[in-house]
C-alpha cells in the first residue's frame, strides 16, 4: 500500500434519510490525527447526495456520486443528473463505469462521454474496470482491462488525475477475491497501461470487490495500491470503521 490511502464507500441503491446519522461515528473517527493519510469518500445514492454534502462540508470526508449524465451542463434530459449539478451541491468525485451501470447499458463509449462531462466540471473520476468471470476463465483479463482503459480514456487530456478501480465483476458482492499475488500483478499491468506515454501521471489505483473488515488487513499488503472501493461493507458504519482502522494500523 502507498502512504496516502483512499477508501471509497459505494452505498449503491441503499440508504434512506434515517441512515444518514449512521455516519456520525465515521465523522468522529476521521478527526483523529491517526487518520491524516486516510481519504474517505462517501458515494451515497442521488437522493442523499445533498444531505451528505451538507453534513460533511466541514469535515475531511468527501462526497461523490455513483454516476453522471453524458451532457456536462443542464438541459432537456428528463430523469438525468449532470456533473454540473453534482458540482453545484458540493460533490467532488463521481464513480463511472461501475459494472452495475455497465449492466444497465453503459458502454466504454458512453463512459468516455461521462468522463469528459465530469472533468469539465472538475469532478474527480473513479473509473471502474474489471473482467467478467468468463473472461477471467478464458485468460482474457488483461485484454479486457486494456480495452476498457483505452476506450474509456480516449482523448481525455493527459494532465487529469484518474482513480482507476479494478473490480473483477465476479468479485463484486460474491465474497470471492483474487489472490494477493494475482492482484499485485494486475495492478502493476493496469498502472503501466494507464501511465503509458506519461499520461495521467498522478493517477490512483484501487481495488474493489467483496472488501470487508475480515479481509482488509490481508489486502493492505498488496504493493502499489492506493486504496479500496467498498460496497456492501461500507453501508454498515461499524464494519466500515473496522476497515478504516485496519487500513492504518
Ligand atoms: C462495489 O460496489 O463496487 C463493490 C465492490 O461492492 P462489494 O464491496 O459489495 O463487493
Amino acid at each position: 500500500m502507498t502512504n496516502n490511502i483512499y477508501l471509497i464507500a459505494n452505498w449503491k441503491m441503499y440508504g434512506s434519510i434515517k441512515s444518514v446519522n449512521s455516519i456520525n461515528k465515521v465523522i468522529q473517527l476521521s478527526k483523529k490525527p491517526l487518520l491524516k493519510n486516510i481519504n474517505i469518500v462517501y458515494c451515497p445514492p442521488f437522493t442523499l447526495s445533498h444531505i451528505f454534502a451538507k453534513k460533511l462540508k466541514n469535515s475531511k470526508i468527501n462526497v461523490g456520486a455513483q454516476d453522471c449524465y453524458i451532457h456536462h451542463d443542464t438541459g432537456p434530459f428528463t430523469g438525468n443528473i449532470s456533473a454540473k449539478q453534482l458540482k453545484n451541491i458540493g460533490l467532488k468525485y463521481v464513480i463511472l463505469g461501475h459494472s452495475e451501470k455497465r449492466n444497465d447499458g453503459d458502454t466504454n463509449k458512453i463512459i468516455n462521454k461521462k468522463i469528459f462531462a465530469a472533468i469539465k466540471n472538475k469532478l474527480k473520476v473513479i473509473l471502474c474496470i474489471g473482467e467478467k468471470y468468463e473472461e477471467n476463465i478464458k485468460k482474457l483479463t488483461i485484454k479486457t482491462l486494456k480495452k476498457q482503459i483505452n476506450d474509456c480514456l480516449k482523448n481525455i487530456p493527459k494532465k487529469n488525475v484518474i482513480f482507476i478501480a479494478y473490480e473483477p465483476v465476479w468479485s463484486i458482492g460474491t465474497g470471492l477475491i483474487p489472490k494477493n499475488e494475482d492482484l499485485e500483478k494486475i495492478i502493476k499491468k493496469i498502472r503501466t497501461i494507464v501511465l503509458k506515454e506519461k499520461k495521467f501521471i498522478n493517477s490512483k489505483f484501487l481495488y474493489g470487490g467483496s472488501v470487508n473488515e475480515k479481509n482488509i488487513k490481508n489486502l493492505t499488503k498488496i504493493k502499489g495500491l492506493n486504496g479500496f472501493l467498498i460496497g456492501g461493507a461500507s453501508q454498515n458504519s461499524n464494519k466500515f470503521i473496522d476497515i478504516v482502522k485496519k487500513t492504518i494500523i
